[in-house]
Parts: C-alpha cells; structure tokens; sequence
C-alpha cells in the first residue's frame, strides 16, 4: 500500500527578494494508522525543529556579519577581522556559527587595536537565553539529573545533557542573571515598599562539600510579606557578621525593604538573627515567635505535672501546674514583668522544704531556669501577643518555616545527595529564591532585551483563539 508523506520545507524570503527553498525533513506513515503513529511523535519533532533552527541560525548571523558596523564615536566604517567558528547551544540543538569580528576604531587612541564580535560569544560558545532559562527553572525545582533528563527527552539538545552542566549553567544564571538583576531592582525607587512589611527570618543548614571546612553551614531564610500580600522569599549563606547583615541588606534591597521601610520582624529567638536584625532594620519592631516561648513552657508544664507522681506530694504537682499556666498567660497578655515574677517564685518554692525533696523537682526547676533564661534574653521582643492576634498581625514564624523548607530542607539537606560549598550554594539560592517568588523571567528579561516579551503570551493567547 502507498505510504502517506509529508515533506517540511522552509522558503526562506531575503529582502533582496531571493527565495530559496530548503527541505527539513519527510514524515510518512502508513495508511492504516494505530493511536501510536497518530500524528507527530517527539523524535520527528525534535527532527523537525533541530532542522529549522540549524537553517535559522546561520543564515542570520550571516546577515548580522554583512551589516557595516561604524565607529560610535567618529562615525567611521569599522573594518572586519574576519570571523571565527563558535557553537550556539539552544533549546532546538547546538548549532555551529561564523562570527564577524570587527577592529575597534583607533580613534580613541588606544595603541593595540582591538576587535569586537558581533555577538557576545565568549570563549567559543553561546547558551540561548531561553536555554539557560529553562535549565535554571527546572533545576531550581528538581535535581539537576532528573532536569537533564527532562530536557533531553523532551528537545533536541545536543548529547546527553548531564547534571554537571545543568548545575553549571543553573549557578551561572545565578551569578550574571539573578544576582545583577537584584542589584539592579534594589536601585530601583519606583520599587520601594509602600507601606510596613512583615520580615520573618529562620535559619537552616546544609551538608557541606568538604568534610574538612566542618560538616554543615548554616543559610538564612525569610519571608517578606508587604502590606498587598505579596510574598517574597530570600535566602543567604551565614558568613562573617558583617558579610551576613549586608547579604541580608541586599536580599531586602531586592525587595524593595530598606531602613525607613516599616517593619515587624519575627523570628525564633535566635541571638544572631537579632543581631541581623539590629544591623540591617534598627527601627523595626520585633516580636519573638509564640510558639517557639509556649513550647518551652509545655516542656515544664509537662515535666510538673509529674512532681510527686505515686507519692503524698503529688498535689504538688498542681501548685506548679498552675504558677506555670498563669506565668504563661501573663506573657500572652503582654505582661512580662509579671509573667518573670511567677517563675522566678515558683523556682524559690521548689528550692524551700518540702518542695526540693520531692521526686522530679530538678527537672522541673531545669526547665523554668531554662525558660526564663530564653525570655529574658529575648525580653525586647515580648509583645502583647492577645491584642496582635485580635488585630490579625503575625505572632508566629510559621510563614518562614514553611520557606526555609521550600528553599533549603525539601532540596538540599534532605532529598539530595549534592554537597554543596559556600561558592555555589549563593547563586543556587539565589535562583531557587527567585523561581519561587515567580521573578526568573524578570530577571531574564532584564540581561537579555527582547526575551520574551511580557506581553508575548497575551499575543500567542490571541493568535491561536
Ligand atoms: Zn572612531
């Protein structure tokens, strides 16, 4: 029986008005067809565009290379140096190119002359934007293996992508792209917050590349809430007291958060995450995390409601119970100094006879030193939790824990085997940071003009309805 056939041909239309043809590829089938052969499969159009781009890609830097180019300053003709072999790595294959160099113009007296590419193919080799996008996006949401997997199975990039490459390229966007894109925003005034933020900080850690620098190092993550409800999150290594408060200061830049910006900042109670705090958001108000105080109180509740346990002391254990729960209530309700008055009697009661003798009064007596010592170090940032809970403000840090586990645990303590150093785990943050808070194309579009234009996708919508 005959075959079916289709052949893709590109006419190709130069405005000089020659058009050439080029054939790509031949499709053929069967005519009995199963649901398998129906229509295109992956391998014919990866065929297909990997055919289209090698067409494309040459002839327009061919063109671009024919362009006379002129001296800025003089306005001089700039005289070509000829052109040298590079590769184009895309999303539709690797494609080899010539690229015109032209001398720079003496006129700026310069004594060696110099040349200049026509496009900026570094050292031999020039990712696609949207490439180097697309790697960046997906391994910033799984491992760089499976995300070079994914590209490879979906499109005709050359070889086999390996996940060496994808984190390369990933942690190069971080450096060129995110990074510059941040500095660039943080410039921005049109950018800055308009009304208070909510800063909620945490830290996290992650496994180290070289046992010998110690096995862990702790990253800093945070969520910025502004006053609309848009979230951001940020993240950064923990170095040197003064490298760690002007990361954080950046990180807020980005946001548009800087020292005038209104700000309450939560945080567990950690005393560098304070001193973070002190650094970058002198003015702001802080407020210790709830539940991070009510837990330590459940640990001496817990641990009263044992004193005495099968003895005659055990009621005891209900004068404990109760001296903590109104200390716990005291805090709740804004009262420190009197919350503090109620353990620090409890703990001289249970120093007096009877109460010392009796069997479990050490671990309870622990427990309150403890709990004191926690709140009184974190005495500036006791609030009147009931009335900010009445007025829907945050009295918790639950926010940023959800963040440090999207940003560090999930991907890179827990699930993956990487290892990971100071140098490389900033610019994965970064990227990591910036696909979660939905700015990646932003930030492409910032380094690149003309990547894909914000309203591109209204366009696409509208041709194909
Ligand atoms: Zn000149």
């Amino acid at each position: 029986m005959a075959k079916l056939r289709w052949r893709v041909t590109l006419v190709a239309e130069r405005p000089s008005g020659v058009t050439t043809e080029t054939e790509l590829a031949c499709i053929e089938r069967d005519q009995q067809t199963g649901l398998a052969d129906l229509g295109l499969s992956l391998a014919e159009a990866k065929q297909v565009t990997a055919a289209l781009q090698a067409e494309i890609v040459p002839a327009q830097m061919t063109v671009l290379g024919e362009c006379p180019r002129v001296c800025e300053a003089c306005g001089r003709r700039l005289a070509s140096k000829g052109s040298s072999a590079a590769r184009f790595r895309s999303l539709f294959g690797d494609v080899p190119v010539r690229v015109r160099r032209w001398l720079v113009c003496p006129c700026g007296g310069k004594g060696e002359a110099k040349s200049v590419a026509v496009l900026d193919f570094g050292r031999g080799a020039a990712v696609a934007p949207e490439f180097a996008y697309v790697t960046a996006q997906y391994a910033a949401l799984m491992p760089f293996g499976k995300a070079a997997a994914l590209l490879s199975e979906l499109l005709p990039v050359s070889g086999t992508q390996h996940a060496s490459t994808v984190r390369n390229r990933t942690l190069r966007v971080g450096t060129q792209v995110v990074r510059a894109h941040a500095a660039a925003r943080a410039n921005e005034p049109a950018l800055s917050a308009s009304g208070p933020v909510v800063v909620g900080l945490d830290g996290g850690y992650i496994r180290h590349r070289h046992r010998a620098d110690g096995r862990r190092f702790e990253v800093i993550a945070g969520k910025v809430i502004h006053a609309d409800g848009a979230q951001h999150r940020v993240a950064f290594t923990r170095t040197g007291p003064a490298a760690t408060a002007e990361a954080f200061r950046a990180a807020l830049a980005a946001v548009g958060v800087n020292v005038d910006t209104p700000a309450t900042v939560l945080c567990d109670g950690d005393a560098g995450l304070w001193r973070l705090q002190r650094e970058v958001l002198p003015g702001a108000t802080v407020v210790l995390d709830w539940w991070h105080a009510a837990v330590r109180f459940e640990h001496a509740l817990q641990a009263a409601r044992g004193l005495g346990a099968n003895t005659a002391e055990a009621s005891l254990a209900d004068t404990a119970v109760r001296g903590l729960e109104r200390a716990k209530w005291r805090l709740w309700h804004g009262r420190w100094p009197g919350c503090r008055r109620r353990l620090a009697a409890l703990s001289r009661w249970m120093q007096r006879r009877p109460v010392r003798d009796v069997a479990g009064v050490d671990k309870v007596r622990q427990h309150i030193a403890a709990l004191l010592g926690y709140l009184e170090r974190n005495e500036a940032a006791l609030v009147h939790y009931a009335t900010r809970r009445r007025g829907g403000e945050p009295i918790a840090t639950s926010f940023v824990e959800s963040a440090v586990d999207e940003i560090i645990s999930w991907r890179m303590a827990k699930a993956q085997q990487m290892r990971w150093s100071r140098a490389t785990v900033q610019p994965f943050l970064d990227v990591r940071t910036t696909v979660l808070n939905d700015t990646l194309e932003d930030a492409f579009r910032r380094r690149h003009p003309g990547f894909r234009p914000a309203n591109e996708n209204q366009r696409l919508a509208g041709a194909a309805a």
